[in-house]
């Protein structure tokens, strides 16, 4: 996730989680905005966001998400993860060892977030002239 750096602790967005319509939808077939070769094997996608992540994600690679690239005529995506420490009442299993990008997410402000798919302009900064 490209929510590697944002700090989402303690932030007033949490509460969106309280209200959840689908809670854990940002923990199943997301779009992790980690870049890879369409054509990589999942283990050296798994090596890849371990290394990115600098810690041993749990995160299972689905496989090349929709947005997609090409560079010299090989592909290249966002591609898509499942969570396994998911629960079936969509809370995470594992919470206070959950991955520094779970920890850091800002609900309502990331497009794996239920929120940010009901309204997309919610978190986004308009610019005043
Ligand atoms: S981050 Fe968004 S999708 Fe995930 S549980 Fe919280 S409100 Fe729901
Ligand atoms: S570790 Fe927990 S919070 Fe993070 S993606 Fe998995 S289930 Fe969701």
């Amino acid at each position: 996730m490209s929510h590697f750096i944002i700090l989402g602790q303690d932030r007033p967005e949490m509460a969106l989680c309280g209200i959840c319509p689908d809670k854990g939808h940002c923990c199943r077939n997301f779009d992790s905005s980690l870049v890879y070769w369409d054509d990589a094997s999942h283990e050296e996608v798994t090596r890849y966001m371990n290394f990115i992540a600098n810690e041993q994600m749990p995160w299972i690679p689905l496989g090349p998400g929709p947005k997609r690239f090409v560079q010299n005529g090989r592909a290249y995506s966002h591609w898509l993860f499942d969570c396994p420490r998911i629960g079936s009442d969509g809370l995470c299993t594992d919470y206070a060892n959950r991955p520094q990008a779970c920890r850091t997410l800002i609900p309502g402000t990331v497009d794996v977030c239920v929120f940010q798919k009901i309204f997309p302009a919610h978190g986004k900064t308009e610019e005043i002239t």
